[in-house]
């Protein structure tokens, strides 16, 4: 009995560690970029399916108490739903400077949504972001190399990566356009330097800080 007890507790502790109070992980399917829910008011990412987000959103809080969507980068696998999330919540959009205008102009190359088969929608960020700039706990670190205005968001403990770098040191592709190998290096470099817990990457599985070093070595 004592033991079963030890165990359950020794799972509840490692579940909540995971994830953590301050991050959730919306369930939003295969060909999705990853959601985040931050501190219950921001999401990091929107994905492609708005009502399957909004479903999920719901599960930690109402859905005028989101009040900003981060886009990590200007790919069509993580803003298509961020629009209509938008009208359902009020939340405001934001995205780096420099990939702005992809989105703006709803460029289906740039945004990748030809390799969807689909149109990319025209979104107008609330607020242009710039290396440095904080949301709440959230520090911007500007991150070229999957695309130009790729940014991480870090709270001085985990680290949202977008397509930078992903579990077990897996980095995100450089041959898109405003795609640069150099660049993905430098920026690399960089979040290696960082004290980070946790990589929430834009797809795939959470993982441990060390991604950072495995992905410098990887690409050198
Ligand atoms: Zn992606
Ligand atoms: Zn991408």
């Amino acid at each position: 009995m004592v033991i079963e007890i030890l165990i359950l507790l020794k799972n509840t502790c490692l579940f909540g560690d995971l994830l953590g109070s301050k991050v959730h992980k919306i369930n939003v399917g295969k060909r999705s970029g990853n959601v985040y829910l931050y501190n219950k008011s921001i999401m990091i990412d929107a994905g492609m399916n708005p009502s399957r987000v909004l479903d999920g959103l719901k599960e930690f809080i109402k859905p005028e108490d989101l009040k900003i969507i981060i886009l990590t980068h200007c790919h069509f696998d993580h803003f298509l739903a961020a629009s209509r999330i938008k009208e359902k919540t009020g939340a405001k959009i934001y995205i780096h400077e420099d990939d702005s205008e992809y989105i703006e102009t709803g460029d289906n190359v740039a945004t990748a949504a030809i390799f969807f088969g689909q149109e990319a929608p025209k979104i107008k960020p609330d607020s242009l972001l710039s290396n440095s700039d904080e949301i709440q706990d959230l520090k911007v670190i500007h991150t070229p190399g999957h695309t130009e205005g790729s940014i991480c968001l870090y709270d001085g403990e985990i680290l949202f990566t977008g397509d930078t770098v992903f579990s077990n040191g897996r980095t995100g592709r450089t041959d898109l356009i405003g795609g640069d190998k150099n660049n993905l290096k430098h920026s690399l470099k960089k979040l290696s330097k960082l004290d980070v817990d946790k990589i929430y990457p834009g797809h795939g599985e959470i993982s441990s800080g060390k991604s950072l070093k495995k992905a410098v070595e990887r690409l050198k």
